[in-house]
């Protein structure tokens, strides 16, 4: 997709904010603790090559990716030596990108593990295959799910130790965000257990996305895997106090394109859903569903030039129409998320308004729309 660089459309991301959240977050674990930045998903939208660099610069020790792919990207834009994790699974077929990489895998089986080496062995690959262990405690995602299969991993591992590199073990918790800590314990309670299967520790264990860290602290570890809040987003939503100021990094600016005087009775966009019911003044906003922009929000209302305006009609693909409380100028500050004079919509806003959470809203703004950093 191309990107919108002729167009007034764009993502602003505050640096400072990012770099902040990520160093409130530093202060509160122990100086020999990790944390690795999640950076998967372009950074959550936010751009994972500029995060990465902030995010070092404010204390992060490695990172944390989905596929090898996000991994290879940072790794060639000069994050040469920080260790990254994927997360996902990595197909066997990957091995050698791995080792060239030198990037550490999440491993979910003794299979994977023994094919791995006898690959690394066979091709006499260079580096050794890092890996970590994922328990799957409750996610009911990726890991193994009893202390046999655990015991049989770490036998494994053992044997395979010339071209395997048993780095890291952890777990995800489902629930962490969470009013209720019942289920929370029920997965800490199965980690423990799990790890009676593994006596001598690997150099990370590691159990605590966001929410984890801010709210439930005493579950362990010696990394965290920080990903939403470090963009200043709160995992719960609103649900729990974060421990800290989150400043949100993420803005979304357009303007006013075109702006028309539409009779009493007159529909706009796709479908017809919106008809005026007197003499109106419609703006019309270069930005549409192609750049994440979903269809869900009509009727949500953005802030042009600081004032609340709905959108009217269907959102197009390209386009939305609003409705303006007067004639406006062409070339009107449209603010899609972030704040204006003395109004403010925040991803959660959005997310709340399309019945989903921040994470997919922020994740959605397509690749067309640039991200400028400030
Ligand atoms: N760890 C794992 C395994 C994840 O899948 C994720 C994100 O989905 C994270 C950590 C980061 O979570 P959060 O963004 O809530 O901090």
């Amino acid at each position: 997709m191309a990107v919108g660089k002729n167009r007034n459309a764009q993502l602003v991301i505050d640096e400072d904010a990012i770099f902040h959240n990520i160093s409130e977050e530093r202060k509160r674990l122990d100086s020999k603790s990790d944390l690795f930045m999640v950076v998967k998903a372009n950074a959550y939208g936010h751009g994972a090559v500029q995060v990465a660099g902030i995010a070092k610069a404010a204390g992060a020790t490695g990172f944390c990716v989905a596929i090898l792919d996000e991994a290879i990207q940072l790794r060639e834009a000069g994050f040469v030596s920080e260790p990254i994790l994927v997360l996902g699974l990595s197909d066997l077929n990957n091995v050698p990108l791995i080792s060239k990489y030198n990037v550490s895998v999440t491993v979910s089986s003794v299979d994977w593990i023994k094919q791995a080496a006898e690959l690394a062995q066979k091709l006499g690959l260079k580096n050794k295959i890092r890996v970590h262990l994922a328990l799957d405690t409750g996610m009911g995602r990726i890991g193994l799910q009893t202390v046999s299969e655990v015991k049989d991993a770490i036998v494994e591992l053992k044997r395979t130790s010339e071209y395997i590199d048993f780095e890291g073990v952890f777990t995800h918790f489902s629930t962490a965000d969470s009013t209720d800590d019942d289920y929370f314990q029920y997965q800490l309670d199965n980690f423990n257990e799990l790890m009676t299967a593994i006596p001598e520790k690997p150099r990370y264990v590691h159990v605590a996305n966001s929410a984890t860290s801010m709210w439930h602290k005493a579950a362990g570890g010696n990394m965290v895997r920080f990903g939403v809040a470090g963009y200043g987003l709160n995992p719960s939503g609103v649900a729990i106090a974060s421990p800290f100021k989150l400043e949100p990094a993420m803005s979304f600016t357009s303007e006013l394109i075109y702006v028309k005087e539409v009779q009493s009775g007159r529909s706009i966009g796709y479908g017809a859903t919106y008809t005026s019911d007197s003499r109106e003044w419609i703006g019309t906003v270069p930005v549409g569903y192609a750049d994440g922009v979903r269809r869900s929000m009509q009727g949500f209302s953005v802030l042009v030039d600081g004032q609340y305006c709905p959108i009217v009609g269907r959102v197009c693909m390209d386009q939305l129409m609003v409705r303006l409380p007067y004639k406006m100028p062409i070339g009107t500050k449209v603010t899609l998320v972030g704040t204006d004079h003395d109004h403010t919509i925040t991803l959660q806003d959005v997310a709340d308004y399309c019945h989903t959470i921040h994470y997919e809203i922020a994740c959605g703004y397509s690749s067309r729309l640039p991200r400028v950093y400030r």
